[in-house]
């Protein structure tokens, strides 16, 4: 008898294993679909030994500090602060917006504070923000929403910029100044030996036990456990009962070059010319030295795996039905980017699995330590688990 079945090994998943093994002294099993641990966070070293991250750049960012002390009893760190390009009318100008954008942009030689007066200058006036292009149109004008923005959301959302709420595009700053930076956040860097080596200590509690390729519905009927922690996708645990929740995907190709430097930022952001949104090249984000070099472009796309919950207050509304069906379900927790339906990052998932780990002490305490009880390998039989 498991005390917790969790479901998914994402950043969700690991932590509240830890948290529930660690503090509760709890019995947990976590399964996940694919065949490793960590989520879409998983990075592994390639063929030519280049650590990349299988499911595009995950750059690491907060500012919560607690979410940050936690992560570092796991992994020790390698500040960085990240730094993209956009490719637009032929060059390489700085994005997020910022004074050396529009000076580069258009052969201007403004000062910050004149920036500030020309962008005021042809902003829109909008009564309200309520969509993606309001956010931008009310802040630097239509040209400039069209040179960034609108085209680069058409691409990765599939929907243009006046379908999405707001909060999508207002995820990318306008700035006056000539920071360059991506986040301001009080902390920013890269676990320094990567996000699976992070994630295999975290699950590496002897309470914990890890099944990779197991779906939930492989185990859910085999498994006998008190609580289910859920990562996937909400939708899908209720088997679709009010329809399918939108996602969108991305196909993402990843290539080595023979030379040891692809671009010259990071990432290169191209809101117009090509079907891919963005270039990463890895070695900038993990700082190895190596005489080649791996990048990944991402193609968004329709169909594959759920990647981004979509933004827009129909699907908040589907949503919310499925979350009053969980609600009912006092020993289900659903928790994570899927099963929230939130378009969170890592820090935000991390701050979730913690509350949610808080919620669960109050109703299931800890239990207290059992000498003779030894962790039972798992067996698989041809029928299914048993859980010694
Ligand atoms: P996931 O990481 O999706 O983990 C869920 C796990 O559950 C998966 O491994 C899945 O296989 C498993 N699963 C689902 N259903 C089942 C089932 N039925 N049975 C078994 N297993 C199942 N965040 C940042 O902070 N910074 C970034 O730079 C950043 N970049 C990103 C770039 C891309 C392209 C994407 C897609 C996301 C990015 N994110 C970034 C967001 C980040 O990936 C998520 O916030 C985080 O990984 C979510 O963790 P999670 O545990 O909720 O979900
Ligand atoms: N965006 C854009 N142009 C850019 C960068 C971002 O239009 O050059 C928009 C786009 O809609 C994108 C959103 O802003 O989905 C949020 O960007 P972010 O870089 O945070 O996306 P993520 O890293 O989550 O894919």
């Amino acid at each position: 008898m498991f005390d917790y079945l969790i479901v998914g090994a994402g950043f969700a998943g690991s932590v509240l294993a830890e948290r529930v093994a660690s503090e509760q002294n709890a019995r947990v099993l976590v399964v996940d679909s694919r065949n490793h641990i960590a989520g879409n966070a998983f990075d592994f070293y390639d063929d030519a030994g280049i650590l990349v991250h299988k499911y595009g750049p995950h750059i690491f960012h907060t500012n919560s500090e607690k979410v940050f002390q936690y992560l570092s009893r796991f992994t020790a760190w390698r500040p960085y602060e990240h730094r993209v390009k956009a490719s637009v009318d032929g060059q390489l100008v700085p994005m997020p917006i910022n004074a050396d954008t529009i000076n580069k942009l258009y052969g201007l030689r403004l000062t910050c504070h004149e920036v500030d007066a020309y962008l005021t200058s042809i902003a829109e006036t909008r009564d309200s923000i309520t969509t993606s292009e309001d956010v931008v149109v009310s802040r630097v004008g239509r040209e400039l929403y069209e040179k960034f923005f609108r085209n680069y959301t058409r691409k990765q959302w599939g929907l243009d910029p006046s379908e999405l709420d707001a909060a999508v595009t207002a995820r990318v700053p306008v700035r006056t100044s000539r920071d360059d930076r991506y986040f301001t956040d009080k902390f920013q860097a890269m676990p320094l030996h990567g996000y699976t080596r992070m994630f295999d200590r975290m699950l590496a509690h002897p309470k914990i036990s890890v099944m990779l390729n197991t779906h939930y519905k492989d185990v859910k009927n085999e498994v006998r456990f008190r609580e289910l922690i859920f990562t996937g996708p909400v939708d899908e645990y209720f088997d679709y009962c009010y329809g399918k929740l939108p996602y969108r995907s991305l196909r993402f190709d990843h290539q080595t070059h023979d030379q040891d430097r692809y671009q010259t930022a990071p990432v290169v952001n191209y809101p117009n010319e090509h079907a891919y949104t963005r270039i990463t090249e890895f070695k900038d984000l993990t700082g190895q030295k190596h005489r080649k070099t791996s990048i990944v472009f991402e193609y968004p796309c329709a169909d594959g795996a759920p990647y981004y919950p979509i933004p827009q207050p129909q699907n908040a509304a589907l949503y919310q039905r499925y979350k009053a069906l969980a609600d009912t379900l006092p020993h289900v927790h659903f928790v994570g980017r899927l099963a929230t339906y939130k378009y969170y990052n890592m820090d935000q998932v991390v701050a979730q699995a913690l509350r949610t780990f808080e919620k669960i002490k109050e109703t299931s305490p800890a239990k207290a330590e059992r000498h003779d009880e030894t962790v039972e390998p798992i067996v698989l039989n041809g029928h299914g688990i048993e859980a010694a």
